[in-house]
């Protein structure tokens, strides 16, 4: 039989190819550049149409989340539509921490990622579509150090200023189909929902905030390997201007409710971290936070509030984190939203797993509670 191969030279993809042998593959992940973060792989096979394949990627225990690869299944798909999961098994023992992937595509070709893509292209289909609704203005905040814009939609007429963003780190596919729901429940005329929000809020959207991180098929950084989300306390123009822009046009506005949307690599639940440990921290800006979990958890059995991240004591928060700083500099409700890579296992699926399909339903729904807070 002949050898697959296996290839990763296009947006978002990230694979090395140690050996292939049959329909059997070692393989490992690139570092992002001029870092030592590492998780995120995407990659298609060809050659593959009936063998099952058994795909090893070595070398894990090293990532940036090692944590995240038991009871983690790797997504496939065939058509680049639908994203399913392929029977997946982590070995800490095997060549430096192995997740051993098996599946027998259809096709000749499958492809394989942490999680269902969200191509730079899909990002422009996106802000194309957005940019022509009615009542949708966009610009560009600046740019990033490859030189892609900083896309922002800005909808609504209300007065309270909402700031939505997502992909700061890059691998986290999830936070751009999440806005997807997003923007979908804000322009549908439809929409009741949307048509309130509307004249409620001023909505500052950026779906994504580091287009060169995706497009190299990176983690968490961006093409200087910095993280975007530990520069929030002091952006530069040489090292962070995705985040400089974007607090810049912040400044501007000012923030009455912002939200920073992420994936999570290990927690197999949908969860959301707030800001204790400011130093401006107050109960009634707390009271705000609390209130919102509180609703959107009676809204979605997709979010819950016993799982996340421990809080951080009083006066220990890093204000480097865009939720800490905003909630510090503008005193408004902040927070980060959380999705996971593996699963909700209080409602696990096990043909998708945590999915595009539930991230978009999960940010309508985050749409829904946001109005009933602001009702509240
Ligand atoms: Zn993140």
């Amino acid at each position: 039989m002949t050898d697959i191969t296996i290839n990763a030279a296009f947006d978002s993809g990230n694979i090395e190819v140690l050996a292939v042998s049959g329909a059997t593959a070692t393989l490992a992940i690139r570092k992002d550049k001029d870092s030592d973060f590492f998780q995120w792989f995407h990659f298609r096979v060809a050659g593959a149409a009936g063998r099952e394949l058994v795909l090893k990627i070595t070398g894990l225990a090293a990532s940036a989340y090692p944590g995240g690869w038991t009871n983690y299944n790797a997504a496939v798909s065939e058509d680049r539509e639908f994203w399913g999961r392929a029977p997946s098994s982590y070995d800490a023992a095997e060549a430096g921490g192995t997740l051993t992937i098996r599946y027998v595509p259809q096709g000749s070709l499958a492809w394989f990622a942490y999680f269902a893509p969200y191509s730079m292209e899909r990002h422009h289909d996106l802000i194309a579509a957005m940019a022509l609704e009615e009542g949708v203005e966009h610009r560009e905040l600046g740019y990033s150090l490859d030189g892609q814009p900083i896309d922002c939609l800005e909808l609504g007429e209300g007065a309270k200023q909402v700031w939505l963003y997502a992909r700061q780190h890059p691998g986290e596919s999830m936070a751009e189909w999440w806005m997807e729901g997003a923007l979908g429940c804000l322009t549908d005329p439809a929409d009741p929902v949307g048509r309130k929000l509307r004249r409620l809020c001023r909505f500052h959207v950026v779906p994504n905030a580091n287009p060169d991180g995706s497009c190299r098929g990176h983690l968490r950084t961006n093409a200087a390997g910095v993280n975007l989300n530990r520069e929030w306390a002091s952006p530069s123009a040489d090292k962070s201007p995705e985040v400089l822009c974007i607090l810049q046009a912040m400044d501007q506005t000012g923030v009455d409710f912002a939200m920073d949307v992420h994936g999570d690599e290990a927690i197999p639940h949908v969860f959301l971290a707030g800001f204790e440990g400011i130093p401006a921290w107050s109960e009634g800006q707390q009271a705000g936070f609390d209130r919102y979990k509180t609703i959107l958890a009676r809204r979605t059995p997709d979010f819950q509030t016993r799982h996340g991240y421990p809080v951080a004591g009083p006066g220990r928060a890093n204000l480097t984190m865009s939720t800490n700083q905003l909630a510090q500099r503008f005193g408004c409700t902040s927070m980060t939203l959380e999705m996971p890579f593996k699963d909700n296992d209080d409602l696990p699926c096990p043909a998708q797993g945590w999915s595009p399909e539930r991230s978009v339903q999960l940010g309508r729904d985050c749409m829904a509670a946001l109005l009933e807070w602001l009702e509240g």
